[in-house]
């Protein structure tokens, strides 16, 4: 008998424990990278270059060189420029200037520039060699515990703290589709937290307390760092800790509640994110104070885990088109969604629903059609 496998994919993103002069060395190699990849961006585009390989043996020499970037490093800068005009190109964009690279970012690669220690420091390097630091990992150590295989890593730099996210994978069994008695589309959002749809009904989890509370700790913030003193900076820490612990509590609470409702029979159906930035781009503009993305990224983060461990399965399917299309007659119309009465109505059949339910349904639907491809393979 073949038994099919299959992978999950998941971002663990962390904290890392940085001292003065590791701030230092890390905002260098950091800076030394953005370069490199600007200059090889220049080279690439002058030349029309998307091959990764054709570009790095262009480039190579020039990197190492000008940006005393190490060699893995080196690598890295030209396959991440061919990927970026790549992209642009299979999207039919245009490219009519050099991209440029702003972000303090770096992706490493496992074991060649980075790794994780017996001891669970991170090793990485820099462009003084290897450095060892320690990272937060309260309420993800289950992710390092050896069941998920670390691929890239990237460090990035966001308001002085440096974060690494981990891209991990594990491979699981195929859907038994047999199995499956129940499909869960799960949206989320800012008004409701998550709605869950099911082929009968909308479960929804309201935002709105969770939006206040944000809002109120965002004040707080905001007061303090006005202040300009040690105590309000010792503050403002404090107030961090706590709410990202009362949102990991909140995104724990929600997703063992799902699990458990639905049990082993169920196929749990998301967007698949690959893009963060679309979580945020989907929130309004007023509401961009709210920061949705990482706590979104969290939330499916914790239902991934806790499906897998309930025996359950899970699938993150495109996102095109979930809060356009008519889950009853499948007209596709921007103007179906009417955001300001936050109401769905077709132009095609008419039917009419509170727009917070109609992404759900339409993942509900998507995974459905993903469950019958499923069966017609086996
Ligand atoms: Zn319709």
């Amino acid at each position: 008998m073949i038994v099919l496998k299959r992978e999950i994919i998941i971002v663990a993103k962390v904290k890392l424990y940085t001292n003065k002069i590791e701030q230092q060395l890390l905002y260098d190699t950091l800076q030394s990278n953005r370069d490199a990849l600007n200059a090889v961006s220049q080279v690439a585009f002058k030349k029309g270059l998307t091959n990764a390989n054709i570009l790095q043996k262009e480039t190579y020499e020039m990197v190492r060189r000008n940006f005393n970037l190490k060699a893995q490093m080196a690598c890295n800068v030209a396959r991440s420029v061919a990927g970026k005009y790549k992209a642009l190109k299979t999207n039919g964009k245009s490219i009519v200037k050099p991209i440029r690279f702003q972000k303090p970012e770096l992706v490493y690669s496992y074991n060649r520039d980075y790794s994780v220690r017996k001891d669970g420091k991170l090793s990485l390097g820099t462009l003084k060699g290897r450095i060892v630091i320690s990272f937060e990992r309260k309420g993800m150590s289950h992710f390092f515990d050896g069941a998920w295989r670390f691929k890239t890593m990237t460090l990035l730099l966001k308001k002085g703290t440096y974060f690494a996210c981990f891209s991990m994978s594990q491979e699981v069994d195929a859907i038994e589709t047999e199995k499956i008695q129940q499909i869960i589309g799960i949206d989320l959002g800012i008004n409701f937290l998550s709605v869950g749809y099911d082929g009968k009904k909308a479960s929804f989890v309201n935002g709105r307390e969770i939006k206040d509370r944000r809002a109120k700790y965002q004040r707080l913030r905001k007061a303090l760092q006005k202040k300009q003193t040690s105590s309000a900076r010792r503050r403002l820490k404090h107030i961090g800790r706590r709410e990202n612990r009362w949102m990991r509590d909140v995104n724990h609470q929600v997703t063992k509640a799902l699990v458990t409702r639905y049990g082993s029979g169920a196929l749990y159906v998301i967007e698949d994110l690959t893009n963060v930035r679309k979580a945020t781009e989907r929130v309004r503009k007023k509401d961009r104070y709210l920061t949705v993305s990482w706590s979104f990224h969290q939330f499916r983060l914790f239902l991934t885990y806790k499906v897998e461990r309930a025996g359950a399965h899970i699938v993150a399917v495109d996102p095109k088109y979930t809060s356009q299309k008519c889950p009853k007659c499948s007209h596709t119309e921007k103007a179906n969604r009417i955001k300001k009465m936050h109401t769905f109505c077709c132009r095609s059949c008419e039917y009419t629903s509170n727009d917070d339910r109609i992404a759900a349904m339409n993942l509900y639907y998507k995974g459905m059609k993903y469950l019958d491809s499923q069966k017609a393979m086996s």
